[in-house]
């Protein structure tokens, strides 16, 4: 009857568009279901509730997200701040009161020997030419600047506890500012008198900065040759007494023997450290008398330099400039060589052909402001890493895919026979290392 009003054509167009309803009301039906089952069945009530709900769920589902996402991420990111930013007040040094280390300690020896005699379980030597060493090394107390720097540091102390456990070293890694007024490269200073007379048992303290690394983990350093020294840095006798250079000795790995000589030194190389006035005046002099050294704060590299010169008769026959291996060697002339080194050389060595320490002078991983670019450095701190830990991985059969990949590769395939594996370089049970056993 419609059919014959409305022409047969409109007809099928009209039962089209109930069937389009009927599907559009479906899906209508399930929407509904949906959303109450996302946004919780007992807030609606009734269905103009569930209306507006809805309504207003669907209108700030869009803005709420990054809403939901600030509101969030705001503490988290405040709370990130304070991890990595210093927000604690600086402590002012009184500028009336003279600095000094600590109290005046005049008998150490005297006090320390008659301690080892009461302590004989834990004798300052190993074995007759085997001092007990603690190495020493640290960074600042907050995280770094260049947030990549504090992995830097991390592959660094990785490094060095490699070494340290393979010539029965022990270590010790500070990072709290001991004096407010020692901050920077002054630190270690406080930190190494604390050390000295905290543990009478240690005989040679090894500083070592955090931005120098292990290259040689099979050298041992030739204990016997310092017997009548006090402290060993890298260096030449000439470079420091004639030509007066800054750089003629490095304070970034040194060794320094326990006594009443390393307290006075401690003293005597302090003065110039206070921050603020006395540590720029000192710069000032410092660079005004000394070979190549540009103009900035007083460093104790430098402030070194200024005692060995001024007060040679005092010190100098017991510092030993040592240049025969790198206790220090600068990166700058060694890490393009590596290949070379590898190519004709083996560890063990300590000098240029296989160099003991790199040290990445001038670098600042952890800082924004170094004297080189960061990618360089960084890119070169790898390469001394993964050179110092082929040496470790080859002890359990891997070595890095190349000195850039932190990937690593098998160099002999696993045996049910561990223990017939030949240990190379002698470095899984080093004869430095073994112990006497008496019972
Ligand atoms: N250092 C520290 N606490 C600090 C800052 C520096 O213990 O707050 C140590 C750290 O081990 C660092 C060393 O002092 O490596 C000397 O500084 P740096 O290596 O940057 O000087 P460079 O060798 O470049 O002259
Ligand atoms: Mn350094």
């Amino acid at each position: 009857m419609l059919e014959c009003c409305i022409g047969a054509r409109r007809m099928r167009q009209i039962q089209r568009a109930l069937r389009h309803g009927k599907v559009t009301l479906l899906c209508l039906f399930i929407t509904v279901l949906v959303l109450r089952g996302t946004i919780g069945a007992g807030k609606f009530g009734t269905p103009e509730q569930d209306f507006n709900e809805i309504r207003s769920h669907l209108s700030f589902s869009k803005r709420s997200q990054p809403h939901r996402v600030l509101v969030e991420a705001k503490p988290d990111s405040e709370k990130l701040q304070s991890l990595l930013i210093d927000n604690e007040p600086e402590e002012i040094p009184d500028p009336n009161k003279p600095y000094s280390l600590g109290p005046k300690i005049s008998d150490w020896d005297s006090q320390r020997a008659q301690w080892l005699e009461e302590n004989p379980s834990f004798p300052n030597f190993i074995t007759p030419n085997k001092p007990r060493v603690l190495l020493v090394t640290g960074s600042a107390p907050k995280a770094c600047e260049n947030p990549v720097g504090d992995h830097y540091l991390l592959k660094s102390i990785k490094n060095k506890i490699d070494y340290c456990r393979l010539h029965g070293i022990e270590i010790f890694y500070n990072m709290a500012l001991l004096d407010a007024e020692m901050a920077g490269f002054w630190a270690k200073l406080p930190l190494i008198r604390k050390l000295l007379l905290t543990h009478p048992e240690v005989e040679f303290l090894w500083w070592m900065d955090s931005d120098a690394m292990f290259t040689d983990m099979a050298f041992e350093v030739p204990w016997e040759r310092y017997k009548d020294h006090n402290l060993v840095m890298h260096g030449w006798n000439e470079m420091v007494y004639d030509q007066k250079n800054w750089i003629g000795l490095n304070t970034g790995s040194f060794l320094l023997r326990n006594g009443q000589w390393a307290l006075d030194l401690l003293d005597a190389w302090a003065p110039m450290g206070p921050k603020g006035k006395i540590r720029m005046d000192a710069g000032k002099l410092l660079t005004r008398t000394l070979r190549g050294r540009p103009e900035f704060e007083a460093d104790d590299q430098s402030a070194m330099v200024y005692l060995l010169i001024t007060q040679r008769e005092k010190w100098g026959d017991k510092v030993y400039l040592e240049s025969a291996y790198y206790l220090h060697g600068y990166w700058g002339i060694l890490v393009d060589r590596y290949e070379e080194m590898i190519e004709n050389y083996h560890p063990g060595l300590g000098d240029h052909r296989w160099p003991l320490v790199t040290h990445f002078v001038g670098c600042k991983p952890c800082g924004k402001f170094g004297d080189y670019s960061v990618e360089k450095c960084l890119k070169q701190m790898d390469r001394a890493f993964n050179f110092g830990d082929n040496q470790i991985l080859q002890m359990y059969g891997f070595m890095h895919k190349s000195l850039s990949s932190r990937a690593v590769r098998r160099i002999r395939n696993d045996t049910s026979d561990p223990l017939e594996v030949k240990d190379e370089l002698g470095l899984l049970h080093p004869e430095f290392k073994s112990v006497k056993v008496s019972f």
